[in-house]
């Protein structure tokens, strides 16, 4: 039995109505078979005609006469009837000739032959013409209404059976159209894993015909590499939650057929799939059928995040690495060296007089020349070395391959050879010349920092004596630089005399401008200096290792503020956020000691946030991702500070129990029009939305900026323009609370 018998049957034996789409009306009327139908009756014979007409009637049927065949056809030209009774044998056109007439032209309509001739040929010959029942002359009225009853009930059935089909004709190909028109994959496979359907968007993400899949093994799609790793994904057997979902995997495109051996051609899509089991009874489960699947082409996504990481990773100006992705190398430079027992040299490379070619040609003079010189420098080293720009007029390279001074000093003394020959900028002939610093892994430092401070020492040192020229890191280059005691001593003091101040800095709803929150920033009341801020002794206090006591007193502070100045009412969901340094995670015993803290104060942990800088991860990300894990179970949010100045990895953002991404200002600054389509600010958003995570703008001072915010969906948005630091009481005065 096929879907469509198996539906009609269940219909005619009244069982439920699967389709559910109202066939109640349709089942009344085939059960009352009997009921009035419009009939035609057709017969030379006039008392026949009459006494057929009359015993009708007495059933509730409308009868109309004809007395021969022209008479019925001008009849079935005005009226629409439900059956005709058709006699063989009339003057003229007889009853067979009328019968196929009307087959053709009224095939609705249903006929019941009456003859008095009984040969079987004729009988035979008329059902075969279409005729609905044969009734042979005389017949008793109960043979003619049994036979009209049943004709008629038969008919109906048969409106039922078209209208049914008619029905899943429509549903049959809304789902259909459904299925074809998706924006994703959907495939079926049976229970060996080869495809039983896929629809028709297989075509345009992967090149090929549906029909052409149908039969082949679902690895077939799978690059080699991935079929252990990831296959029984696809061909998932598992249901409900535990099924494959959202799974991020490659599938390979039908015009790797063309490359060569070994080489594919892979698109990036992502997978939802789960088993199909036939029915069984009860709570036990069905023979395993196979599988039916979603993939969703996620290349475009895979795109913008390249581009995002593109430009998080590279200066948009010259195309070089930039700070981060040169702070990464470095890392990776060292691991290496480190595990190699081999070495590497780091150079910084400073122009001389940049500053006054900019101011007396103009920026655009000085960016061409930065572009020019950034060409000239890429092509004199190899594809192994890294060449950023750091900042301005500020280049680094990294010479992995480099392993003796001598040897760099070479490559200083070619760049340096190289740049002899004036530039050509607009008709201009710039001179420009290089102070170069050197310093070579492990001879010169082993860590980052000291590489990076010792390399930028011994360009100092050439720019103090001469200009142009190279100098390898020496330590005598450090006298008088490093060390400030004093400042040391003076900041002791000033913490232990209640010198240091926490103030507040608003955080608003960029939708609607409500108070968000606050930053917690430390102020430094120095009684000859008057105010100094972080960015001056934050460093020293890194440096020295005073930043763990200085760190712990504003998250002491800060408490203290939120239990006695921002609790209860309207300041109820207010959130603080405090930063934190690198060496204050990396205490073992960083986590318990703000747990500690929040309890002395009673304040729950949903109201502090925590910001964190991501190069500090760096330095011990299991350790740093435990403390943190910990203090995001007790409620506390974590924020990722600055972000975008550092190493941004995607991957640390999804591995950090983070809440919160603050954009660094430096991207808010460069917002300066409503319509700038394609800034990174809008992709960060989009990413952090992606990921889960909150936003905060950082710097905005200017209504462009906001209002750009605001269109751009960012949630919270900090800055001078809501306003600066300031006291917790003046902070809740200016939001009335
Ligand atoms: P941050 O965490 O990125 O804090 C934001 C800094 O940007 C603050 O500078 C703030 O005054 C400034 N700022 C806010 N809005 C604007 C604006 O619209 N335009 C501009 N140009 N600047 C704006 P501040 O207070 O000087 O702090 C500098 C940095 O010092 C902070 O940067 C933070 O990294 C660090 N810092 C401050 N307080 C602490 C602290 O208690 N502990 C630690 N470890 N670091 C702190
Ligand atoms: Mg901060
Ligand atoms: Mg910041």
């Amino acid at each position: 039995m096929n879907e469509r018998e198996r539906i009609i049957s269940q219909h005619i034996e009244g069982e439920d109505n699967i389709l559910g789409i109202g066939v109640g009306s349709l089942e009344e009327s085939a059960s009352e078979a009997g009921g009035p139908a419009h009939i035609l009756i057709v017969d030379d014979d006039d008392r026949m005609r009459e006494s057929v007409r009359d015993l009708l009637s007495i059933h509730g049927h409308r009868c109309e006469l004809a007395a021969g065949a022209r008479q019925a056809l001008d009849l079935l030209e005005d009226h629409s009837f439900d059956l005709v009774l058709l006699d063989i044998k009339m003057p003229g056109m007889n009853g067979l000739d009328l019968l196929k007439e009307l087959a053709g032209k009224y095939p609705d309509i249903s006929v019941i032959m009456v003859s008095g001739e009984t040969s079987f040929e004729n009988m035979t010959k008329v059902m075969r013409l279409g005729a609905a029942d044969f009734l042979r002359k005389p017949y008793s009225p109960a043979d003619l209404l049994y036979s009209i009853d049943s004709v008629l009930r038969k008919r109906r059935l048969q409106q039922v059976v078209r209208a049914m089909n008619a029905r899943l004709a429509i549903s049959e190909q809304r789902h259909r159209f459904i299925i074809e028109n998706s924006p994703d994959i959907i495939y079926m496979l049976d229970a060996t894993g080869h495809f039983t359907f896929i629809n028709e968007r297989i075509s345009q993400v992967l090149g090929y015909r549906p029909d052409e899949m149908i039969g082949r093994h679902f690895l077939e799609l799978l690059p080699l590499e991935d079929q252990e790793r990831i296959g029984h994904a696809f061909n998932e057997r598992r249901t409900g939650k535990r099924a494959t979902q959202n799974l991020e995997m490659r599938l390979v495109h039908k015009r790797s057929r063309l490359l060569g051996p070994g080489q594919v051609n892979t698109v990036p899509v992502e997978l939802n799939a789960m088993g199909v089991y036939e029915e069984a009874e009860g709570d036990q489960r069905g023979r395993f059928m196979g599988t039916y699947g979603v993939i969703r082409d996620i290349s475009a996504r895979k795109r913008s995040e390249a581009v995002i990481n593109y430009q998080l990773y590279h200066d948009l100006l010259t195309g070089l690495p930039n700070r981060a992705l040169f702070q990464d190398r470095l890392n990776q430079a060292i691991s290496r060296a480190r595990r190699d027992k081999s070495g590497f040299a780091l150079m910084f490379l400073d122009m001389d007089r940049f500053k006054s070619i900019n101011d007396s040609y103009g920026h655009l003079v000085g960016d061409a020349l930065l572009q020019a010189v950034a060409n000239m420098m890429r092509g004199h080293v190899r594809d192994t070395d890294t060449l950023a720009r750091l900042s301005g007029d500020e280049f680094v390279l990294l010479l992995p391959e480099v392993a003796c001074v001598d040897d760099a000093v070479g490559v200083a003394q070619k760049i340096l050879d190289h740049l002899r020959e004036p530039v050509d900028i607009e008709g201009h002939e710039l001179y420009v010349s290089f102070s170069i610093g050197i310093a070579v892994y492990p001879e010169h430092g082993t860590t980052s920092e000291e590489l990076v401070r010792h390399a930028d020492t011994a360009m100092y040192h050439v720019k103090k004596r001469s200009r142009r020229g190279y100098a390898v890191y020496k330590p005598s280059m450090d006298a008088g630089q490093n060390g400030h005691p004093a400042l040391e001593s003076e900041l002791r003091h000033a913490l232990q005399d209640g010198c240091l101040e926490v103030m507040l800095q608003p955080q608003q709803y960029a939708a609607t401008g409500r108070l968000a929150g606050a930053e917690a920033l430390v102020r430094w009341h120095h009684p000859e200096k008057g105010v100094i801020l972080p960015c001056e002794f934050i460093p020293f206090a890194e440096e020295s290792g005073l930043i763990i006591e200085l760190g712990e007193w504003v998250l002491r502070e800060t408490c203290r503020l939120i239990s006695e100045r921002i609790r209860g009412g309207e300041c109820e969901n207010l959130v603080i956020s405090v930063n934190v340094s690198a060496r204050q995670v990396l205490q073992p015993d960083f986590a318990e000691r703000v747990l500690e803290i929040l309890d002395a104060y009673q304040v729950p942990g949903s109201r502090l946030e925590i910001e964190i800088t991501e190069n500090m991860l760096m330095q011990d990300l299991e350790l740093a991702t435990r403390q943190l894990k910990t203090l995001s179970r007790a409620g506390i949010r974590i924020a990722m500070d600055d972000f975008g100045t550092g190493y941004s990895s995607l991957s640390y953002l999804q591995t950090l129990p983070l809440d919160t991404l603050k954009i660094d200002r430096s991207f808010i600054a460069e917002i300066q029009s409503l319509n700038e389509r394609h800034s990174i600010v809008t992709g960060m958003i989009a990413m952090a939305r992606e990921l889960g995570l909150d936003v905060v703008a950082e710097g905005v001072e200017n209504e462009v900026q906001r209002e750009f915010l605001k269109r751009a969906a960012c949630p919270r948005i900090q800055g001078f323009l809501l306003g600066k630091a300031m006291p917790a009481g003046e902070l809740l005065a200016a939001y009335g609370h």
